[in-house]
């Protein structure tokens, strides 16, 4: 799909009816509301511009080997045949920085026991790989390439989940700080997570904005462009991947993480390689938005995603 440059940006949140997902695209100056995975379109202006598509694969799931879901592997995997997806990579958390209280958590040895299930029973259908989700990788590098060399991980996502300011998780930061100081930090936690992180694809770049007051109006990355231009700036430079990420479709903002501006920067500095994540919890989740992410990776000039096996990048035609 062609969809022509400017601005685009994704309006009114999301709808999950019955595994539908009906959203709204803005593409000023045209708008087109689209109903996806019904083959129905309904459409306002310019029907050349808008197709259904297919969603190939989901990135950024969590189970019940994260603290924060309680899902079993099964059904997460039942709800993305369901979906129609061809393959899903599990990225469990791994947060082993010394101030998390969840550090305990994973197991490493009972998660691939899991998975290697879950490929028994579903893996004709459905390709299942082996991810990680690990907060602040270039802490606890020394643990995690013992955990790489010792079990067969596909995919490595590097995420920021805290900023120099400890004594906080990133929900309860704007009460003691300033947003500039808050959004700021965030972005150079990640910045060192781009630079020095052993990973595949940076995780939700600009997660800090789904915690940001209401109040404040929406995360603008131009006050941030700097440090956000450097982090893409060393993806590119490693040759790895971002992240779509569609949680925030799910939290009540309209954009995903990073949003679009973010994207095109990252094309336009060189950035070719794309994994799209719901970062679901639930399995009602596996899957969601990733039409979004889709429809603004192609409207951002890229063509293709990219996949992981054993760590080594698969392209797949967007
Ligand atoms: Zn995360
Ligand atoms: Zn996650």
């Amino acid at each position: 799909m062609a969809l022509a440059s400017g601005v685009l940006c994704v309006l009114g949140g999301l709808k999950n009816v019955d595994h539908r997902v009906e959203y709204q695209l803005a593409l000023l100056p045209n708008w087109i509301i689209v109903e996806h995975q019904t083959n129905r379109l309904n459409q306002l202006t310019n029907p050349t511009r808008i197709k259904t598509m297919k969603i190939y694969c989901d990135y950024h799931l969590h189970t019940h080997c994260s603290s924060d879901s309680q899902e079993p592997m099964a059904a997460m995997c039942q709800a993305a045949l369901q979906r129609g997806l061809q393959e899903i990579c599990f990225t469990d958390h791994v947060d082993w920085v010394a101030w998390d209280p969840t550090r305990e958590y994973f197991k490493p040895g009972d998660y691939i026991a899991e998975i290697e299930q879950c490929r028994a029973r579903f893996g004709g259908p459905l390709t299942i790989r082996a991810g990680l989700e690990v907060g602040e990788p270039p802490l606890v590098a020394a643990d995690l390439t013992a955990l790489l060399a010792a079990w067969p991980f596909d995919f490595v996502l590097g995420s920021a989940h805290w900023t120099n300011h400890q004594e906080a998780n990133l929900s309860r930061l704007y009460e003691h700080h300033s947003p500039e100081q808050v959004e700021r930090d965030y972005l150079l936690c990640v910045l060192e997570v781009a630079r020095h992180g052993d990973l595949d694809s940076l995780g939700h770049l600009d997660l800090i904005r789904r915690y940001r007051p209401l109040t404040l109006g929406p995360f603008d990355p131009l006050a941030y462009a700097d440090i956000i231009r450097a982090i893409l700036h060393a993806i590119v430079q490693r040759e790895k991947a971002i992240e779509i990420n569609t949680s925030p479709l799910r939290k009540g903002l309209t954009t995903t993480c990073p949003d679009w501006t973010i994207l095109q920067w990252y094309r336009e500095l060189g950035g070719q390689k794309l994994t799209l994540g719901s970062d679901a919890h639930r399995a009602e989740d596996v899957g969601a938005g990733l039409e979004i992410a889709m429809d603004m990776a192609r409207a951002a000039g890229f063509t293709r995603l990219v996949t992981f096996k054993q760590r080594q990048p698969l392209w797949v035609n967007l």
